[in-house]
């Protein structure tokens, strides 16, 4: 079905308060979540909405949880984010690091304890509209790991994301978010409610077979998902868990860690201020100048044109808001259940 932005963004904050979730909140967890679907990214949309109220109500998910400093030694922040809404808390904590950096023209900040964080670029545009430039590393766990180490057959980590965000004068920034699994687990969720196969390349096979299917990653046997970029990705993936969970969140996804049904985030966040380096208006026109030069190259065959990281969410979002935000029937059907299920009585009626 399509839905309007909107619409979509009311249904979202009713269903979270019907869960308990203080108005600001829910209010700011479904604008993140529309965010995601305007923006193209549907893995990270309202499809996490059945995931999030089944983690409200077995307790894993704190709806009025708020981010609490634990240490403060300057350019250093440690955030609790005691396992809030990672769109609540995850955000709270940015904006201390955003307000650090202006004072200081750099922090670093390890956001521990979020529940889902949703799309990590959300962080990275709140710094951005900030005019800070950041790195975010980012580690999943609470569950059992999805994502296999490049030459390796068994699930050692998830799909560790990973962003970086450069402000340009008078329009978007410049963005690249993206998962550092061949394909972010909830497009894997997404094909599989869709019935579809994904592209070749991003599954194995229980036996380390390549695959197609979404199934290996939802019924036994399992298989699992490989990393992007081979070794490349493979590497940032072993940093996201070693700056995101060993240093930020002091929790990776090695086996001794708790492991239930949980989704908890940890960020590593580097936040700079690029007046702090003296030459911002260079810095600037560089930046402009830089980017003209990439968009003028000549298209390859198959290519349209030329897009810089961020520019492809851009488009999308141009369009759904236009056009509406195209959900399937089966993700729609585990949203209104959710929704029902959270206390929302009329869940059945939103959207026909
Ligand atoms: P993706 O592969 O769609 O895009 C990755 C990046 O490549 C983006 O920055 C995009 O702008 C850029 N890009 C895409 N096409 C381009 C082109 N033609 N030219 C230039 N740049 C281009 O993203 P993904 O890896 O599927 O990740 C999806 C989302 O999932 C992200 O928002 C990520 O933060 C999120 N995620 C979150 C978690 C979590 O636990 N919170 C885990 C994994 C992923």
């Amino acid at each position: 079905m399509l839905i309007n932005a909107d619409q979509l963004t009311s249904f979202a904050t009713d269903v979270f308060l019907a869960a308990g979730a203080p108005d600001e909140n829910a209010r700011l967890v479904a604008e993140h979540l529309v965010e995601a679907n305007l923006k193209g990214h549907d893995s990270h949309g309202v499809g996490m909405i059945p995931a999030y109220v089944n983690n409200i109500l077995t307790g894993l998910l704190k709806p009025d949880a708020r981010a609490n400093v634990v240490s403060d030694k300057g350019a250093v922040l440690v955030v609790d984010g005691q396992f809030g809404f990672g769109q609540v808390v995850g955000r709270q904590a940015t904006a201390l690091g955003i307000a650090r950096a202006r004072e200081l023209g750099v922090a670093c900040v390890g956001s521990r304890n979020n529940h889902h964080l949703g799309r990590i670029g959300a962080y990275g545009e709140q710094c951005a509209a900030a005019g800070m430039v950041s790195v975010h590393f980012v580690n999943v766990v609470g569950h059992d790991p999805q994502v296999s180490p490049w030459g390796g057959r068994e699930r050692r980590m998830t799909t560790n994301p990973f962003c970086a965000v450069v402000p340009r004068p008078g329009t978007w920034p410049i963005v690249l978010d993206m998962a550092t699994s061949a394909i972010a687990l909830g497009k894997v969720r997404v094909a599989h409610n869709k019935g579809v196969d994904v592209p070749a390349g991003a599954l194995v096979d229980h036996e380390g077979k390549p695959t197609t299917s979404p199934k290996v990653m939802f019924s036994e046997p399992f298989g699992s998902l490989g990393p992007f970029g081979e070794h490349k990705g493979y590497g940032l993936a072993v940093l996201c868990e070693l700056l995101g969970g060993g240093l930020a969140g002091e929790w990776t996804a090695q086996p001794e860690n708790l492991r239930s049904h949980h989704i908890v985030n940890h960020m590593f966040m580097l936040i700079v201020d690029p007046a702090a380096f003296g030459g911002l208006e260079k810095f600037q026109s560089e930046v402009t100048a830089m980017v003209d030069y990439l968009h003028s190259t000549t298209p390859a065959a198959g290519f349209d044109k030329v897009r810089i990281p961020g520019e492809p969410e851009q488009e999308t979002r141009a369009r759904r808001l236009v056009e509406g935000i195209e959900i399937d029937e089966s993700s729609w059907a585990g949203i209104v259940k959710a929704a029902q299920r959270a206390g929302l009585a009329d869940a059945a009626s939103y959207g026909s």
